[in-house]
This record gives structure tokens, sequence and C-alpha cells, in this order.
């Protein structure tokens, strides 16, 4: 719960309890007892609902951050499906890793591979040569800087992810998408790392004047290429992307 609706609803609660508790006192205690004596009942009823809300919840925050804890724990160095603890298909617990990126059950041999998700990011340059780049509103690496895209949906190819994704997050249309190269990464995700292969293509768009950040951008802005510092993006593949770009080089090819 953000600590604003927190707050909101303890003051609400609150208001509503000290009417109720006037009105229940008022009535039960009148011409029995004098005025000061309703009024420090009634204060003392208000310090109660406060310290009951509290402790509810500083409980509920305590819970919510165990299970919280509990699903980010699987770590990194991890088998890629470490989470996978029980076999999809008859529940059993012999399901065991055989090779570093397979699991079989050894109840009914259902055997299962993990392979990289296709994402797709997007280098978008203006007529001075500046590079688009956005702010990310969300985690991971909330806050740094990133460029367009986002994974690939099942049945879609890269282009047209790519096309649906500017449209999403930025208002534009991509009227020409050329692949430049691709690079591997690993993307953490509820409470597991997800490897990538991230397909980046230098887009051409309709008009840059709809340019709307939407979706998971909290920010838009173009940057000339030599000003561009590649530390400044958070995720690895998008910061060894933007330095290829700047360079004008093609990972992995030497
Ligand atoms: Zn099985």
């Amino acid at each position: 719960m953000k600590a604003s609706l927190k707050i909101t609803l303890t003051i609400l609660a609150t208001i509503v309890l000290m009417v109720l508790a006037y009105g229940i006192i008022n009535a039960l205690t009148k011409n029995l007892l004098e005025e000061r004596i309703t009024i420090t009942v009634l204060v003392l009823s208000v310090i109660a609902v406060i310290g009951v809300l509290t402790v509810v919840a500083t409980v509920y925050e305590a819970n919510h951050q165990t299970k919280k804890d509990k699903l980010v724990n699987v770590g990194e160095d991890q088998h890629p499906l470490a989470l996978f603890r029980y076999c999809p298909v008859c529940g059993s617990s012999d399901f065991v890793a055989k090779q570093d990126n397979s699991k079989t059950c050894e109840n009914c041999g259902f055997n299962y591979y993990i392979n990289p998700s296709a994402a797709v990011a997007a280098l978008i340059v203006n007529e001075e040569g500046e590079l688009l780049v956005g702010r990310r509103a969300h985690h991971p690496a909330k806050g740094t800087l990133d460029l367009p895209g986002g994974f690939v949906t099942l049945k879609e190819s890269g282009e047209e992810a790519v096309r649906r994704e500017i449209k999403e997050e930025l208002n534009l249309t991509v009227t020409n998408a050329e692949m430049l190269f691709t690079i591997p990464n690993r993307y953490r995700w509820s409470g597991m790392t997800i490897p990538t292969l991230d397909l980046f293509y230098r887009c051409d768009v309709e008009d840059l004047n709809k340019l709307k950040p939407l979706d998971d951008v909290a920010e838009t802005f173009f940057i000339k290429l030599d000003y561009i510092q590649p530390e400044d993006f958070g995720l690895a593949s998008i910061r060894e992307a933007v330095q290829h770009f700047k360079e004008g080089s093609v990972p992995f090819i030497s």
C-alpha cells in the first residue's frame, strides 16, 4: 500500500471513529458524567484507534515485505530454472537440472529447455543527428536512461514488435526498421533471471512532432551522439548497444 494512501485511510478512519465514539459516549453518559469526562474518554478512544491502526499497518507491511523477499531470493548465479521445483506435467519433485539450460522429470520423462526470450529496442535519430532516449519509469533500473522497446510477444516478428512498442511507448509510427545487431542480456523479473536476446533496430518514424511518452517511459529527450554517456543506461545490453551505435561498430564481429 502506498504511504499517502495509508495516511489518508488512517485519517478518514480516525475521523469516522471519533464521530462514532463521541456519539456513543454522549448518548451513554448524558446527564450522568461531566463534559470533561466525556472529552477525556473521547481523546483516549482516538489515541487507541490510532495505535491499533499503526499496529495493523506495520504488521501488513512486514508480511508484504516477507512475501517480496521470498520472491527475489533466487540468486542470479543459480540455475535459470531454479524456481521451477516441480514437474509441470506430473507434479513430481524429481524435476532435476540436466544441463545449464534444461530440467528433466525423473518420474515421467518430461524435458524442458529455457532459451532466450526475444526483445527489441529502437534507435531513433532526429534531423540533427541526436538519439531519442527515455528514462525508465519502473524497475528494473528505474530512473536510468533506456532505449524504447520491449519483449516480442507470441507469433510476432521483431519488426512488428518494434513497431508496436514505439506506438505504445512514444505514440510514434515506425515507417522503416533496419536490424543492426543483437546482444544477449539477462532481465531480472518476478524473482527470476530471464535470458533475453535483444534485437536492435534503427527506426525511421512518420512524424516526430507526435512524440508523447506513454506506458513505461517517464520522460523522453534527444541527446547528441557525442554527449551520450553509456554508463547512464541502466540495462547492460542497452549500454553496450548505445556504445556500438555511437562508434558505428557491430558487437561480436571483430
Ligand atoms: Zn513429470
